[in-house]
């Protein structure tokens, strides 16, 4: 292959074939292209693009750089989800555990974070013992039995994308649609996966910064994820605000913890009933409740997003003939309280050590600093800007700047006060956790801007805008 003739070709705007696209992949895996090469075709893809073909070209042969994992037959359908990426977003967590409950089997295999975007992977490396690198052969086996696994890619699988993924992150190559396809569908495909659930975010705190670049986004994944034999939807969500009330490594898996917990014993709620974000205690709510504010956060923004992407995986693989059923359906078992139970024998399964665990999760905080952030004035929280506070933990040392950086697992932000929620003076906005009180009060320093307070009452954010079957 001559691999000058072909970055000259994308160069001058030419299609490649899928015969050329798959040499440079295998060329690649096996290390005998050189990374100041590869870097300036990526260069050239960015300026250039793909089209439809030469992504699907290039996503199948990712793919096959590695091992694909192979499940024994079974009735119950594979499937995972996977986000974009944004602040709080620990979705994943108690998701997996729901969908085993739902008679799913889950070979979720996640990613880390970079820049102020949490990982899944970090999140669960804030667990005492729990392993998140895993031989092909295990993951399989805690699918069969167990249900759900949530682990690191193998060092077998998808082996292109690790190498190009890394060059992308320092060449200034990685927000281009095609090669952002490529990269995500074809871990996603390594997995052999039925039905695949995106969810695609914009907003400050997302790589898309605005609604219609995730949809094209969105759009590219899902025509290609079904196009490729696997049942793909997308969900569209902002990320202007973090998810949850908890951001930061060990924050998250608490929330996480705490969603499910929390809906043991509910009632779900009619299918018939109108789900919208409330204004008032900026958690998602029937239009029935009587008066926000006077009970817990039931059904949190947390809830909604793994809610709705399990309803949605249900109707995929028509477990379920309408959302609306699928939801209740959803609802119905997560208030069970067999979800919380799943994910203690995922964790178990993964080694994790369950009496530190479950002592650790009775811990107020795990950092020897907490500094609260209380409201200026009486009013209503109009902004809590998850840029600012993915930024503010990254340098707290919850996130990298570098993929060499260490992480400091225990740090972070919580109780945060979302928008459209009643303050009074004094109440409390946020607390930030952090290794020191000097860094504490330099953190809370760069977090209070986060957050605005004003006197009416803004519109009801929304969570979820569209979704792209
Ligand atoms: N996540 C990935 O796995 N790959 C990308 O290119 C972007 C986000």
């Amino acid at each position: 292959m001559n691999f000058l003739s072909l970055i000259e070709s994308k160069r001058d705007g030419r299609t490649l074939t899928e015969p050329q696209i798959r040499e440079i992949i295998t060329a690649y895996t096996r290390g005998e292209i050189p990374d100041y090469q590869m870097a300036s075709f990526l260069m050239a893809v960015y300026f250039r693009g793909l089209d439809t073909g030469e992504t699907r070209a290039l996503t199948l042969a990712m793919r096959d750089s590695g091992d694909v994992l192979k499940f024994p037959a079974d009735v119950r359908p594979l499937v995972d989800k996977h986000s974009t990426g944004g602040v709080g977003d620990k979705v994943s967590l108690p998701l997996a555990p729901l969908l085993a409950c739902l008679g799913f089997r889950v070979p979720m295999i996640s990613g880390r974070g970079l820049g102020i975007t949490g990982g899944t992977l970090d999140k669960l490396d804030s667990i005492p013992g729990f392993k998140t690198l895993l031989p092909a052969d295990r993951i399989v086996e805690i699918v069969q039995t167990v249900g759900c696994v949530i682990c690191g890619q193998t060092e077998r699988m998808v082996p292109a994308d690790k190498g190009l993924y890394a060059l992308r992150d320092v060449s200034g190559t990685i927000p281009t649609i095609p090669l952002i396809v490529a990269s995500i569908l074809s871990k996603k495909l390594a997995e052999g996966l039925d039905s695949l659930v995106l969810d695609v975010k914009f907003g400050a705190a997302a790589f898309m910064p605005t609604l219609e670049k995730a949809r094209e986004l969105a759009q590219a994944m899902v025509t290609l994820g079904n196009d490729c034999g696997v049942n793909t939807r997308a969900l569209l969500t902002n990320m202007d605000t973090p998810l949850g009330r908890a951001a930061g490594n060990w924050l998250e898996v608490k929330e996480a913890v705490a969603c499910l917990e929390s809906r043991a014993g509910v009632a779900p709620a009619p299918s018939s009933a109108k789900l919208t974000y409330s204004a008032v205690s900026g958690s998602v709510r029937t239009r029935a409740d009587p008066s926000p504010g006077e009970t817990p956060d039931l059904l949190c923004d947390l809830c909604e997003i793994v809610l709705a992407c399990a309803a949605h995986l249900l109707v995929q693989t028509g477990k379920a003939s309408s959302f609306e059923t699928a939801r209740a359906q959803a609802e119905g078992c997560l208030n069970s309280g067999a979800p919380r139970k799943k994910l203690d024998e995922m964790l178990a399964a993964q080694d994790t050590d369950l009496e530190e665990f479950n002592h650790k999760l009775t811990l107020d905080h795990t950092t020897p600093a907490v500094m609260e952030i209380r409201s200026p004035r009486d009013g209503f929280v109009s902004h809590c800007d998850a840029r600012i506070i993915g930024e503010v933990i990254r340098d707290l040392g919850g996130g990298r700047l570098t993929k060499e950086s260490a992480i400091n697992y225990d740090v972070g932000a919580d109780s945060l006060a979302k928008p459209g929620e009643k303050t009074s003076v004094g109440s409390l906005l946020a607390r930030v956790h952090a290794a020191n009180e000097n860094q504490a009060k330099a953190a809370a320093a760069l977090l209070e801007p986060g957050f605005r307070v004003v006197t009416e009452c803004p519109s009801e954010p929304r969570l979820i805008y569209q979704v792209i079957t």
